[in-house]
């Protein structure tokens, strides 16, 4: 039996695809590899949980305050107004998402992504499964690229798919601590802009609950990120509490300029490049690419024609360009060195920062009510970057 669409990768992205495609009444395949939690601080925005249908039981923790750390030390609560920063444990998450996926009629398969074959007339994906260590060999009408940063579809399918820029992003999955002298919050997230602890990105501690995600990211090859987290373990009071897993992946940077191969081949998620710049978000834009992966497809399916997989990067940048462009700036401009992390995290103890930051990651708009709050923070942003202002601590 020939599948309309075999989805590489049982993440967010892929997940999400095969989902959408089931319901749509495809058949579709879902391969993952299994057997590794993904290395994730697992956070998530409310328009992620309203859109997606994510219930309550997956949330295993509510994130009411951020806290930004600047490399002096100081501090800025902001407060997460009207909602909350959800956060998901990767290890039961996924799994869920594969469940809703085959509960929605798609057909799981277990096992290793090899390759892409073709004939005259047809098109095969060519896998190991687990279970048997045998390979198989699927024909399907369209492929689903969602294996992840580093994806093997991109590297063989589409061009650039092995040039993506990345940060290696590491974390310690820590038990809380039960001291109250340790100023640990299980409502808030910290994050941690400082040279020491990274270079060019930033720290978090993110509480998950039972446990909490530790951990920083870094594009700069050799710097030591066990080193890096050790340091920030200790600046928080972390360091004596119990390390249950210590674990890194990479997190790309840019979305490519082609998602298809012009064939029978779309990507989505972190194969696709897409995480928000400055602040390594992805699993909202794995769910909303893996969403578009599958309209491309049954676009495709319908017209037979293979142009119009290349609607899923036209959807997708169509809502989202703009928030990344202006992400990428924000990192261009602030993470650079100490002096400029300062200003950053000063700059956040404006309520129009706030508001925009928060407006943005929680609902994904830029908001347009409050014209003149934008130029007032851009004439902040030109005042700090031009060093015509010195950090304000107020
Ligand atoms: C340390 C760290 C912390 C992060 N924290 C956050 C955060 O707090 N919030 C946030 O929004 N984002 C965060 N991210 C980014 C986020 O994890 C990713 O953007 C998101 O997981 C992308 O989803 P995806 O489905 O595209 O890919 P993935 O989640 O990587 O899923 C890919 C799937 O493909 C499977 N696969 C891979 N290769 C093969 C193969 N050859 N054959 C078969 N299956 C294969 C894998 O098993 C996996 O299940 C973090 C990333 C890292 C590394």
């Amino acid at each position: 039996m020939a599948y309309d669409v075999f989805v590489v990768g049982g993440g967010p992205s892929g997940a999400t695809a095969a989902d959408e495609l089931a319901r749509a009444g495809k058949s579709v395949a879902l391969l993952d590899r299994a057997g590794r939690i993904k290395p994730c601080g697992g956070a998530i925005p409310p328009r992620l949980i309203e859109d997606f249908d994510i219930p309550d039981s997956q949330i295993v923790a509510r994130i009411r305050t951020a806290r930004m750390i600047s490399p002096t030390g100081r501090k800025v609560d902001i407060p997460i107004e009207g909602g909350f920063v959800g956060m998901v444990d990767r290890e039961h998450f996924d799994e869920w998402l594969r469940r809703r996926a085959a509960k929605a009629g798609a057909e799981r398969l277990t096992g290793t992504f090899l390759r892409v074959e073709r004939d005259s007339f047809h098109t095969y994906v060519v896998w190991r499964e687990k279970a048997t260590g045998e390979e198989k060999r699927s024909e399907t009408k369209l492929v689903i690229g969602a294996d992840g940063a580093k994806s093997d579809v991109a590297r063989a399918e589409v061009p650039g798919g092995d040039k993506i820029p990345m940060v290696i992003a590491y974390h310690e999955i820590i038990k809380p601590p039960t001291s109250s002298v340790i100023d640990y919050d299980p409502t808030r997230c910290d994050v941690i802009y400082d040279g020491r602890v990274s270079p060019d990105f930033y720290g978090w501690i993110f509480p998950h609950g039972e446990t909490a995600s530790v951990g920083m990211g870094t594009g700069i090859l050799g710097f030591d990120l066990k080193e890096a987290t050790a340091l920030l373990r200790r600046q928080a009071g972390l360091d004596q509490c119990e390390t249950i897993r210590k674990e890194g992946a990479p997190i790309p940077l840019q979305p490519l300029e082609k998602w298809d191969n012009g064939k029978d081949v779309v990507l989505a998620g972190d194969a696709a490049g897409v995480v928000a710049p400055s602040s390594g978000e992805g699993i909202y834009y794995a769910f909303v690419g893996g969403q578009v992966a599958a309209r491309a497809c049954l676009a495709a399916l319908k017209s037979g024609r293979a142009t119009d997989l290349q609607l899923a990067r036209k959807m997708f940048m169509a809502d989202h360009k703009t928030v990344f462009k202006v992400l990428r700036s924000m990192q261009d401009a602030y993470y650079r060195d100490d002096e400029r992390r300062e200003r950053f995290v000063s700059l956040c103890h404006d309520t129009d920062v706030q508001r925009l930051t928060f407006e943005s990651y929680m609902n994904k708009k830029l908001t347009s009510k409050q014209p003149w709050a934008h130029i007032k923070i851009g004439f902040k942003n030109v005042m700090h970057l031009t060093r015509l202002v010195s950090p304000q601590w107020t």
